[in-house]
């Protein structure tokens, strides 16, 4: 069999794919892997043929960067959609002379589904946050300027979308792109229990195979707890958060570890205690086989991943999406909001920090995650689904509907 993969350039997308890429590589099957220079290695680790995309990504300037940094939906859309546009030429000819048995795009990934429906190809969508419907999203709360950032950017948008149509791309909205459909194959890297709405996602097309990642076997916790503190890869220009963080727990009785991203220099943050490190990036799996609390912006890999190990969370969520994984975490009982007044004030951060750290139902509840997401099917079940996909055409439909 032979697969056409496609991903946007961003760890916490790609990062759950690998292991299932190895999976398709270990049972015989061909996996051409659409992706961006920085994710070279990690693929072509995994056995996947590499496709860089990089030549492709509209050129931005100055006040583009801006948007992007504060996410702007409508920003990312316009760039995903100029993608699509660069990027027709070679996908076109390459799905002429590859002639892939099934398609997988990432759910943000818009040139890999629009070329699916373009070419009329099997499609699975890999989808590394919730499963996103009418029903679901409603957990996703958005801040006024992220509603006015989409509602003003609507005729931005719907003039990048015109320019597809000559192309063979057939759109009605971004958000039609987006949304998850019914009957839409679909890999889901979380369990049924930890996804909001689960019942309204049918067996046949939605498969939850739990957090793909790689499993650390957790060390003994002895001697003073570890906090581990990470804001993600992508908005974590917080210097502010963590230095109250620092200020909270020097001189206490535990030890903070922060991954603080690459978006500036970890010496400005100053002076710091010797319970305290700092690290622009780290092996978080590995921190958190010895943390015991983890400090999240609830990304949904990070918050699989602690919980996949079992640690408390203390829930610091920045955007609408990570706002929606957040509430789910803290409903499962695997962690606990922070409130932003909290997050400034050193003292109030350390009670919470501290009351975290001896809460015997919050580690319940974590540990009974760590069960749960542990008892899905992992990458041989997504792997399992690619393969149906391929090899039944009733389960074949266009990826997005025709105008
Ligand atoms: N990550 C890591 N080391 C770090 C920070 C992040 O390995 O110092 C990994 C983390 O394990 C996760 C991914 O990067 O797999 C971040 O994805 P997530 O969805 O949590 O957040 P994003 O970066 O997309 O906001």
């Amino acid at each position: 069999m032979r697969v056409l993969w496609f991903c946007i350039p961003a760890y916490g997308h790609t990062n759950p794919t690998i292991e299932v890429v190895r999976e398709l590589v270990r049972r015989g099957h061909e996996v051409c892997y659409y992706s961006f220079e920085e994710f070279r290695e990690k693929i072509e680790g995994a056995g996947a043929q590499f496709v860089a995309c990089d030549a492709f990504l509209p050129p931005v300037d100055a006040k583009v960067e801006r948007r992007l940094r504060k996410v702007s939906t409508t920003e990312m859309s316009v760039q995903s959609f100029r993608t699509v546009v660069n990027l027709d030429p070679l996908v076109t000819a390459d799905v002429t002379s590859r002639r892939p048995d099934v398609v997988v795009s990432d759910s943000a990934c818009f040139w890999g589904k629009l070329a699916a429906a373009k070419h009329g190809l099997p499609w699975v969508c890999s989808t590394t946050t919730f499963a996103f419907n009418e029903h679901s999203s409603k957990y996703m709360s958005h801040s006024v300027s992220e509603l006015a950032d989409i509602l003003l950017g609507l005729p931005r948008l719907n003039r990048e979308i015109r320019r597809l149509r000559p192309l063979g791309y057939h759109v009605r909205s971004a958000l039609d792109i987006v949304r998850n459909k019914p009957d839409d194959n679909t890999i889901v890297y979380t369990s049924r229990t930890f996804q909001p709405c689960s019942e309204t996602f049918d067996e046949k097309h939605y498969r939850f195979v739990g957090p793909s990642v790689r499993d650390v076997a957790p060390r003994e916790k002895s001697g003073r707890p570890l906090v581990y503190a990470s804001l993600g890869t992508v908005i974590n220009d917080r210097p502010g958060f963590y230095r109250t963080l620092i200020d909270a727990l020097c001189g206490t009785c535990v030890d903070l570890l922060i991954s603080c991203g690459k978006a500036f220099d970890p010496a400005q943050l100053g002076e710091v205690s010797d319970n305290v490190r700092i690290e622009q990036y780290v092996d978080q799996m590995e921190v958190l086989s010895r943390a015991s609390l983890f400090i999240t912006h609830c990304g949904m890999n990070s918050a699989s991943e602690g919980m996949w190990m079992g640690v408390p969370e203390l829930l610091f969520p920045l955007t609408g999406e990570q706002r929606a994984v957040a509430r789910r975490v803290a409903e499962v009982g695997a962690g606990k909001p922070l409130e932003e007044s909290v997050a400034k004030d050193s003292a109030a951060l350390r009670r919470a920090v501290l009351d975290a750290l001896a809460d015997e139902r919050l580690r319940e509840g974590s540990a009974q995650m760590r069960s749960d997401l542990r008892s899905c099917g992992g990458p041989a079940a997504a792997a399992d689904f690619i393969e149906y996909v391929a090899h039944h055409h009733d389960a074949q439909r266009p990826a997005v509907h025709a105008c």
